[in-house]
């Protein structure tokens, strides 16, 4: 987003002709800041051989799924439906990883006759699958290296007591299970956790995963996952990939000299792609000064937009009506029958009502997160691409919430 001469837009396109074109509440995402985002990482790997995969949780919107596939970027899914949409945006089977958690069976067996590549988490389902299929189709390895790492604790996963991946400890018993069904394993995977800043955590995690993958001599690719952190305040730093990816290539390098075949490094980032490409327009229904503070409350809530609610996520809110107005502190909440608190205490220029409020990061984890609480319709999304923004998701309709009830005669 950028202003200027007084008017803010987004990818060189007004935010009012936005507005204008699918009312509000909307979420704007810039294509060119997600090509930027996918150049950036593979300029920072091409150390070594790697591919990056979309987690495509963080922004499902097929059209955002076909332009990730025109960047060469591939697809990590965790459920069949989000296989179903990467195959519907164009993506080849062989482009799609799908790593689930507490799957039912027969959801893994859809995404084997689906073709795509599945990454197991756990002993039981290994067995099983061993037994249904033997060596006839590769697997990847979910691993739980236990590292804490991560923003906070709701969006760690390598820990103790995480509910993700076969524990470290029990790489003994997974080689048993794999030996006695010839299991064919040809990737290894870890995620940790979302917002590590720290290289060294990751490096950390690369070395445990790379010591196990000599046990598997057909291993052709180890996943280190995601989690790569972005900046959300004007200060914040990100994840510093360049300096992972020099640290890596070096390891990598000498990895592969000790293997027939080089073994590819995956990495599967969400945020990191399309975080800062979003942003999530609302207006200003009501000012509201009490004896605490001084209310904007806006059309949406945590309905629309749940992380700050759901794990204190940070939101930078621009008040893009008034950039010349004299900046004031204001409470940003929701409309939601529930305290919905965007942000305390933020610093907008004179907000009032019936303005156009940005929250910047919106992009991941915003509308994929989104709900129909309250009976409120899910808002419109939009891709600006070269200057041209499409309406990529229509508003919803009171028919959209009817469209799955069935009326009983009473
Ligand atoms: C959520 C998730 C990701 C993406 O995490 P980000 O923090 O958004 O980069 C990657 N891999 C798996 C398995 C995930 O569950």
């Amino acid at each position: 987003m950028e202003l200027v001469n007084g008017t803010y837009n987004i990818g060189g396109v007004a935010i009012s002709d936005l507005t204008a074109m699918a009312g509000l509440p909307v979420y704007v995402y810039d294509a060119a800041v997600i090509e930027r985002q996918a150049r950036r990482l593979s300029q920072a790997f091409s150390g070594f051989p790697h591919r990056i995969m979309f987690a495509a949780k963080a922004l499902t919107n097929v059209n955002v799924l076909a332009y990730m596939r025109t960047l060469g970027v591939g697809l990590d899914t965790v459920s069949i439906e989000e296989v179903h949409l990467g195959l519907h945006a164009g993506y080849k089977p062989s482009e799609i990883l799908y790593t689930p958690n507490m799957e039912s069976y027969s959801e893994l067996a859809q995404a084997v006759s689906l073709g795509v590549q599945v990454n197991i988490d756990a002993i039981s389902v290994l067995e099983r699958f061993g037994h249904d299929y033997g060596n006839s189709v590769p697997i990847a390895i979910r691993v739980n290296p236990h590292i804490m790492a991560g923003g906070n604790d709701r969006i760690s996963t390598g820990h103790i007591d995480s509910k993700f991946g076969i524990s470290i400890h029990q790489m003994r018993h997974v080689q048993r299970v794999v030996a006695s069904n010839r299991l064919h394993v040809n990737g290894l995977h870890m995620h940790t956790g979302s917002d590590i800043l720290d290289a060294d955590v990751f490096l950390q995690g690369a070395e445990l995963l790379l010591e196990i993958a000599e046990q598997f001599p057909d291993v052709r690719f180890l996943d280190f996952g995601s989690g790569f952190k972005v900046p959300y305040k004007p200060d914040d730093i990100g994840t510093d990939v360049e300096l992972l990816g020099e640290r890596l290539a070096a390891r990598i390098q000498a990895f592969n000299a000790t293997r027939n075949q080089p073994i590819e490094v995956w990495f599967e980032p969400g945020k990191f792609l399309v975080s800062e490409a979003g942003h999530f327009l609302v207006r200003v229904n009501v000012i509201k000064q009490t004896t605490a503070t001084v209310f904007a409350g806006v059309d949406s809530g945590l309905n629309h937009l749940i992380r700050p609610m759901m794990y204190g996520s940070h939101h930078e809110i621009v008040n893009v009506s008034n950039p010349d107005g004299t900046p004031r502190i204001y409470t940003v909440v929701g409309y939601i029958c529930e305290t919905d608190t965007f942000g305390w205490d933020r610093k907008l220029n004179e907000v009032r009502e019936g303005d156009v409020l940005a929250f910047k990061n919106a992009g991941a984890y915003g509308y994929s997160m989104s709900s129909n609480y309250n009976a409120r319709l899910r808002p419109a999304e939009i891709l600006v691409k070269d200057g041209q923004a499409h309406i990529i998701r229509r508003r919803e309709t009171i028919d959209d919430l009817l469209a799955t009830q069935i009326k009983i005669s009473m």
